[in-house]
């Protein structure tokens, strides 16, 4: 699958649900967001049909996401099924983590490929603070589930500035990756939802911190799994470190992915809330017309966001929630 850019696109974002266990201060407002009702949500037979038809089109790779992919009902049937579709090399999973301890072996047994679990602090109270939440010992606890059950793990931290010794607790996270096989990865805060107006640690920022701590670091050759990320390996450490840092260091030029969110619109960019209804494709029969609609939201993909522009533009914030589109 090519893009009107010439870019290769192999990569599917599945938001299997809206809904979510934590109200990240970044993603969601307290209150919650309005959400998509039950009726209109995907089904996981319409989920397969859709990446059936993509993967006939090129498509290798899928990854389940949320929303918290884990509240939803027997996520693992559907990672199975993804997993047995022709053309489908790589099924991933990304989560807060806290489901994930009791619902591991069973996706390792449907066949799950590797799981990304979010982790902003190592702080209870500043996990409260980002989270709501006192999950923190419960997704510390999963991942040493993930790692007995022999399922790859990395980790993702976004560094918003918030919290007490904030700079030691982002070292503390990246110091993971010294002592195990873990990498970590630091997501630079995008302007989508509360997001828009919460300050967070840049790349160079926490680079600087980082080499204090751990000394020099330099770019690595290697590149686990298939996003945007750029990698760097400390000396003494076990994995490697790395930034999808969208604004400081676009990555456009190279973006492989698109978006399918809970109620079957596939979206050709995070930045983007313009989409393709595939849901109503599928209730007209699916076939061509799910083919047809699928090469048009190709064609639609943007070159790049528009993230540094959206203040000097004047554009009103974007005010839909990350929880909403997948991350
Ligand atoms: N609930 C799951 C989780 O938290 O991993 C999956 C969905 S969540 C929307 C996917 C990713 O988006 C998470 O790593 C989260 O930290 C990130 N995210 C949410 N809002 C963001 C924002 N405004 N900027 C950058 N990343 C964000
Ligand atoms: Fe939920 Fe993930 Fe958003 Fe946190 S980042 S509120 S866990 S969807």
């Amino acid at each position: 699958m090519q893009d009107s850019w010439g870019r290769n696109i192999d990569y599917l974002r599945i938001s299997v649900t809206d809904r979510c266990s934590l109200r990240c201060c970044y993603c969601m407002p307290p209150e919650g967001v309005p959400l998509t009702c039950h009726e209109d949500i995907l089904r996981f037979e319409e989920i397969v049909r859709i990446v059936t038809v993509l993967a006939r089109m090129g498509l290798k790779t899928v990854r389940l996401t949320g929303g918290e992919p884990l509240v939803r009902r027997d996520i693992g049937r559907l990672a199975a099924a993804l997993k047995a579709v022709p053309g489908i090399e790589t099924v991933a999973l990304t989560t807060n983590g806290l489901r994930l301890g009791e619902l591991a072996a069973d996706l390792v047994k449907a066949g799950l490929d590797e799981v990304n679990v979010s982790l902003d602090t190592l702080d209870p109270e500043t996990f409260r603070i980002i989270t709501g939440s006192d999950g923190l010992d419960q997704v510390l606890e999963s991942i040493r589930v993930c790692r007995r059950a022999g399922l790859p793990v990395r980790l993702n931290c976004v560094p918003v500035s918030c919290g007490s010794g904030r700079d030691r607790d982002l070292a503390d996270i990246a110091a993971i990756a010294r002592d195990q096989d873990i990498a970590v990865r630091f997501i630079e805060m995008m302007p989508i939802g509360p997001g828009a107006d919460l300050a967070s640690y840049r790349q160079d920022q926490l680079m600087d911190l980082l080499q204090r701590r751990f000394g020099p670091a330099r770019p690595s050759a290697s590149h686990p799994g298939k996003g945007p990320a750029v990698y760097y390996e400390f000396a003494g450490f076990k994995s490697l470190v790395g930034f999808i840092s969208p604004l400081s260091h676009c990555f456009c030029d190279s973006c492989s992915r698109i978006r399918l969110s809970a109620a079957g619109v596939l979206q050709p960019c995070l930045a983007y809330e313009d989409g393709v209804d595939l849901k109503s494709c599928l209730l007209e029969g699916g076939g061509r017309a799910l083919e047809q609609a699928l090469e048009k939201a190709l064609s639609a993909k943007p070159r790049r966001h528009d993230f540094q522009d959206r203040g000097a533009a004047g554009r009103p914030a974007d005010r839909r929630s990350m929880s909403g589109i997948g991350g």
